[in-house]
């Protein structure tokens, strides 16, 4: 009998989106960093955790994180967020040129301590792979790259990152921002980033785009963009992005993050751009607690699509809130786009797991014989109480070995006084 390195047992598998049903509970068996035995029989292992028929997943997977902005919120005095957010985001262009202020503080030794603590703390909340957007222009230079990089390294092994040049203010309205990115792809930026939304015409965005692709097919990378960000239905670069892929030979390589303006299309429209998503083998990255307008998530998910949902901010010029934590992102997008039946709950924890694999391109990223031991042992039996609970999982299994485990206590200690009632808890 095979001893394996590591046992999770009573582990409840998934359905899936499909079958919305309460799964089967079996013992896994790992070894080597992989998933080598799942049965009903008991499995032999030198390391034990036990799920105690609690959902076991593969683990999160983050796909848009402006990882060099984390915790930037108290430098901005929130005068972006009320321009993007605000007004069905008419004014969401302003917003980033507020926004971009912030740079000009950047300091690499900071960043690389804030994004250190948000990636481990994603840890805690079993997010595995990140794609971090860095951004490289002319105000930022590569002092948002190089910190990314140097984690990307630095956490090898326990959180896979991936970093995106990302021109955050344009490249036709931003002269110099290309070669900032060439250069961060130089240095070793993994992903080539791009928002021709922002750009001041369509024969610009078009240029913008074109000049994203020069770059992506000289370095041989994919490309992650942020597409039709503002309260605008003129807005078209997601379906640009998709031809010009298509175009250029240069499918299932492209990523489309926020799309917002989508969700104002006419259904045909929407029904069209599915289409060519398909054919360009096009992501989509959702992050509706962000803003108050959402990509049409249940169209694209019914035509097919892979829709990942994303943590997009912590606590930065956009966002005040956030502890990068995929399971709170999926109990919000459960809200702000009514997905409460049991089959779109089901989809939630696909969009926090396999589709996010789909957009970084993580080979095999389920539970499976043979597929990478990368697992979450979650709290609660199935998708409606993970959701309900989204808690901090109980075990996070990287590459077979356990790097984080959280203990839930029960010992909650209600005291009450003249003052009034306080509530803590000990441990
Ligand atoms: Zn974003």
């Amino acid at each position: 009998m095979t001893v394996h390195d590591l046992v999770i047992s009573d582990a409840r598998l998934r359905r899936g989106a499909r079958e919305p049903l309460r799964g089967d509970v079996r013992n896994i068996g790992i070894v080597d960093g992989r998933i080598a035995t799942i049965t009903e029989a008991p499995v032999d292992g030198i390391e034990r955790v036990d799920a105690g028929g609690a959902l076991v997943l593969p683990s999160f997977v983050d796909a848009h994180l402006h990882l060099d902005k984390v915790h930037t919120w108290q430098h901005t005095g929130g005068e972006a967020r009320t321009a993007y957010a605000g007004e069905g985001m008419a004014a969401a262009a302003r917003a980033i040129e507020l926004a971009s202020a912030v740079k000009d503080d950047y300091d690499e030794a900071i960043i690389l301590d804030r994004a250190r603590d948000v990636l481990l703390d994603g840890l805690r909340n079993g997010i595995t792979h990140v794609r971090a957007f860095a951004d490289s222009d002319t105000r930022a230079g590569l002092r948002g790259v190089r910190p990314l990089l140097r984690l990307r390294d630095e956490l090898a092994g326990l959180v896979t990152v991936e970093v995106v040049a990302f021109p955050q203010d344009g490249i036709v309205r931003d002269p110099g921002a290309i070669d900032v990115v060439d250069e961060a792809l130089r240095i070793g930026a993994d992903i080539v980033g791009g928002i021709p939304w922002i750009e001041d015409t369509a024969g610009e965005a078009l240029a913008h785009v074109d000049r994203v692709f020069d770059l992506a097919q000289r370095y041989d990378r994919d490309i992650a963009m942020l597409t039709d960000d503002a309260g605008d239905a003129a807005l078209q670069t997601t379906a640009i992005l998709a031809s010009t892929a298509i175009e250029r030979g240069w499918t299932d390589r492209i990523t489309a993050c926020h799309a917002r303006a989508v969700g104002l299309y006419p259904p045909p429209r929407v029904a069209r751009l599915a289409r060519l998503a398909r054919r360009a083998g096009m992501v989509f990255v959702t992050n509706p607690h962000t803003a108050p307008l959402t990509l049409p998530v249940t169209a694209f998910l019914d035509a097919g699509l892979p829709v990942a949902l994303a943590q997009d901010d912590v606590a930065d010029a956009y966002y005040p809130f956030g502890q990068h934590h995929l399971l709170e992102v999926a109990l919000l997008a459960a809200h702000a786009l009514d997905m409460t039946s049991p089959r779109a709950m089901e989809h939630l924890l696909d969009m926090v797991t396999v589709h996010g694999a789909r957009a970084l391109r993580v080979d095999g990223h389920r539970i499976a014989v043979g597929a990478a031991a990368d697992v979450v042992v979650l709290e609660g039996d199935d998708a409606r109480a993970v959701l309900a609970a989204h808690r901090a999982p109980r075990h996070v299994i990287r590459n077979g070995r356990v790097v984080a485990t959280s203990q839930v206590t029960s010992d909650v200690v209600v005291s009450s006084s003249t003052e009034g009632a306080g509530v803590g808890r000990t441990n």
